[in-house]
């Protein structure tokens, strides 16, 4: 059984209606990868992006789904690697802009939880499928939603890149790669707020800076109240049924990850979400964590209420 957790489908309901143009414009897909001296800073610099036969792969380690993927026959896809990162392509140009991304994100996340490095010492794959039916067979094999058009799981990502008519939205493929990227900072199973909230707020965060955009603070700028009952949101184990609650619960997850990320000592972040990993309730682990700022934890839902 997948850990829900773990586990992130690009959620219809999250993602705006988008063209694949849109997308490929967003992301810089379907364009000549620019060489980057006097690229400007902040948008990512190219990586070193090296191709090789699988059996030349340096971390040829997968998770179940990840083995799916790559198949019975690993020459079937183009594999290259980063510093962090193997992916898997048919595209080198989508792979290019796909490692830029995910080492991009990498290091601002690194710089946003304040930590010297990863806790994973594996490298992360991504499978950029192209073709509709490449993509449904593996998620048919591989037991996801049938609707899905790209999964997380764990440090891995797998999706769709390419779409005739698509619903793919470069900022839920940054959503879903946040996903991958925290995995290397806490690999273990965290409560579903905190795995959502952080996607979001960081993706939002990390894919501003990444366009050259601003960033800092603002999170996903998803709309909505962002008002989803605390306790019922500190309590979810499965994505709520009803699209707006979906919505909301996204939106409120994004919102107390960035009260904890913001408002508070970042620096006790990690140590927060360590907590909360190995089962704590935020309630203990607030108080665990910021004795100094919080008596009680309504004072702390007090002044997250406030945020
Ligand atoms: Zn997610």
């Amino acid at each position: 059984m997948i850990n829900i957790s773990l586990v992130c489908w690009l959620v219809a309901a999250c993602v705006s209606a988008q063209t694949i143009q849109q997308l490929q414009q967003r992301l810089g897909m379907g364009k000549a990868a620019s060489a980057t001296p006097g690229a400007p800073a902040g948008r990512g610099t190219d990586v070193l992006l090296v191709e090789k036969p699988w059996e030349q792969i340096t971390d040829r380690q997968l998770f179940d789904h990840g083995k799916i993927a790559l198949g019975q026959n690993p020459s079937k896809w183009h594999h290259a690697e980063t510093e962090h990162f193997v992916i898997h392509f048919h595209k080198r140009i989508d792979a290019q802009k796909v490692a830029r991304q995910a080492e991009f994100y990498y290091e601002q996340v690194k710089k946003d939880l304040m930590v010297e490095k990863d806790r994973f010492d594996r490298k992360s794959h991504i499978f950029l499928f192209e073709k509709d039916e490449e993509w449904h067979q593996f998620v048919a094999e591989a037991k996801f939603m049938e609707w899905s058009a790209g999964v997380a799981y764990r440090s891995e990502l797998y999706f769709l890149s390419r779409r005739d008519s698509g619903d793919f939205a470069a900022s839920t493929l940054a959503h879903e790669m946040t996903h991958c990227v925290f995995y290397r900072f806490v690999p273990k199973r965290i409560p579903m707020w905190l795995n959502e909230g952080f996607s979001e707020f960081e993706s939002g965060n990390a894919y501003a800076k990444f366009k050259g955009i601003g960033g800092g603070n603002r999170g996903s700028g998803r709309g909505g109240a962002a008002d989803y009952p605390l306790q019922k949101l500190l309590a979810t184990k499965e994505y709520p049924k009803d699209q707006q609650d979906v919505h909301e619960f996204y939106r409120t997850s994004e919102r107390l990850v960035r009260f904890l990320m913001t408002k508070l000592d970042r620096n006790r972040f990690v140590p927060l979400v360590m907590k909360l990993a190995d089962g704590a309730s935020l309630e203990s682990a607030v108080l665990a964590i910021y004795p100094d700022k919080f008596k009680s934890f309504d004072e702390f839902v007090k002044r997250y209420e406030k945020s």
